[in-house]
């Protein structure tokens, strides 16, 4: 049998392997889902969000799991022509009333990376754009939602830029932060979402020795290599179809100029000359 030609088959699927990383689907990547305004580029509304997720299951795309991105990333799965993935990053509460229950009534699942130090608090990690805080999920609400489409994976204990740390603290953030999520969660088998994106070859290595298998990134060249998988950002001014329309490309560039700007966060943490989690950690191992 002709597999290519099977009606409603689509021939992407049997495509010869060729040389090249292994095909990656498209992984959307949110923040907010909020009705709240705010000053940045990260939120969506409730009502946006809900329209990109009805027109995307409209069109047949089918959201891959996490075992089934991986499985992609490491070239053991072809990806297929409707294949996507969605994931959030930060775990505000709003998912909880706004992204999951729309993803579960479209048979969608996710994936929603979590900064353990803050699980159930405010984000005083972040600057506060407009003077407003957001609260992250409680683990009690992970639990709820486990069970029910989304995968939940790492995004460092307290989300400072690991290219700033040195190679201890990068390794205390990781460690931590895998802890927490077998504790909390059950989880055994750890990814990291990068704190934004960032990442060089070291934080790559650092993650792997801490027992990572793979590691999320944000825009950037798929290069292959599971422990840097790409993801295409939905920023304020996507499209009604974002991540996957004509206007993927547009989108891209837009991802990696707010990418850029984001080190603004990451300077203002720096210099806030507080003592951190982190710090605090130390010490507690110390003592
Ligand atoms: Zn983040």
């Amino acid at each position: 049998m002709d597999l290519g030609t099977t009606p409603g088959v689509s021939s992407s699927l049997y495509a010869p392997v060729t040389s090249g990383p292994p095909g990656l689907p498209p992984i959307l990547c949110y923040h907010k889902v909020e009705p709240r305004l705010e000053l940045g580029v990260t939120r969506l509304s409730p009502r946006r969000f809900t329209r990109q997720i009805e027109r995307l299951a409209r069109a047949g795309w089918r959201t891959l799991s996490l075992d089934e991105v991986l499985a992609c990333a490491r070239g053991e799965r072809v990806v297929g022509s409707r294949d996507i993935a969605i994931t959030f990053d930060d775990g505000y509460r709003g998912l909880r009333e706004y992204a999951f229950p729309v993803l579960e009534a479209h048979g969608f699942g996710g994936i929603c990376s979590v900064i353990t130090d803050y699980a159930g608090k405010l984000n005083r990690w972040d600057v506060a754009y407009g003077g407003r805080r957001f609260a992250h999920l409680a683990w009690r609400d992970m639990h709820r939602w486990q069970g029910k489409g989304i995968e939940f994976i790492s995004h460092t204990a307290t989300h400072r830029r690991l290219t700033w740390l040195d190679d201890g603290e990068v390794s205390i953030e990781l460690a931590r932060s895998a802890r927490a999520m077998r504790d909390m969660l059950g989880v055994n088998r750890h990814v990291i979402s990068y704190p934004y994106g960032a990442h060089t070859a070291r934080e790559l290595g650092l993650a792997s020795s801490e027992g990572y298998v793979a590691g999320l990134s944000l825009a950037g060249r798929w290069r292959g290599d599971p422990m840097a998988i790409t993801r295409r950002p939905v920023y304020l001014w996507a499209p009604p179809t974002p991540g996957v329309g004509l206007l993927a490309p547009i989108e891209w560039l837009g991802a990696v100029g707010a990418n850029r700007c984001a080190v603004g966060t990451s300077l203002w943490q720096a210099l806030r000359g507080k003592r951190t989690a982190v710090g605090s950690y130390v010490e507690e191992l110390a003592g």
